[in-house]
């Protein structure tokens, strides 16, 4: 049931939260729906989730399509964004999670009309199927971005490898974490860098732990 499966996700996101003396507050419960419909979206939010996320640009706006008449709701889109589909979906969403590469950040400046808050995908764990910024590399993608004024720098983004267990999970977040602060104490405008998007369903409580402000979360949630 959702509604289980959602008490069980933000129990866990409060535990989690003891654990390091962290203010639940200020953990966002991101919902990835990407193996669901909107029946399923519309149950999170009459019990009271605002933050959906999506990986496929026309999946999404089929979904904002069909939950127009939703208010509140806050979009962030996941995963890898081709170019030529940025113009489709840069003013439909509110945050865009993986932000990895110029000519993505190019296009985004050339389409957008209004500020777009990013976070930056960085490949910690270094694993060679993955997207993202390298951190040796981080400090100069940032800084290469201060000409865009269509891109605000809210925070870094990454993904623990599927099989790591919970030391390694932390080591993963905890080196994201650092990055992230290495920015923010720059306090460049263009990126604030305050946030930490990180943590899926098998590993958002290592990722909490570690100074998460948004978990995206899928499975944990629709599981049978
Ligand atoms: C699918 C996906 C998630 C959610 O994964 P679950 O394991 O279903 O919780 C989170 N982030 C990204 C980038 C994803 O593609």
């Amino acid at each position: 049931m959702i509604s289980e499966n959602l008490l069980e996700v933000r129990q866990e996101i409060q535990n989690s939260c003891a654990l390091v003396s962290r203010n639940p507050e200020e953990v966002n419960l991101v919902v990835v729906t990407k193996s669901v419909g909107t029946q399923e979206m519309t149950a999170l939010y009459q019990l009271g989730e605002r933050n959906f996320a999506e990986n496929r640009v026309d999946v999404l706006l089929e979904k904002q399509e069909a939950l127009k008449a939703f208010p509140g709701i806050q979009w962030h889109f996941i995963g890898h964004l081709q170019r030529r589909k940025v113009k489709k979906v840069i003013h439909t969403i509110d945050y865009f999670h993986a932000l990895e590469s110029l000519k993505l950040a190019e296009e985004i400046q050339k389409r957008a009309t209004k500020v777009l808050s990013c976070f930056v995908e960085v490949n910690v764990s270094g694993e060679e199927s993955k997207q993202g910024v390298s951190p040796a590399e981080l400090l100069s993608f940032i800084q290469a971005l201060q000409p865009f004024d269509k891109i605000k720098v809210v925070g870094l983004m990454t993904m623990a490898p599927f099989e790591a267990d919970e030391v390694e999970q932390l080591a993963i977040f905890n080196q994201l974490r650092s990055l992230q602060e290495m920015i923010n104490d720059l306090a460049y405008d263009y990126a604030p860098c305050t946030d930490l998007s990180m943590g899926m369903s098998n590993d958002f409580s290592a990722a909490i732990q570690a100074g998460a402000t948004y978990v995206r979360v899928g499975s944990a949630l629709f599981k049978e």
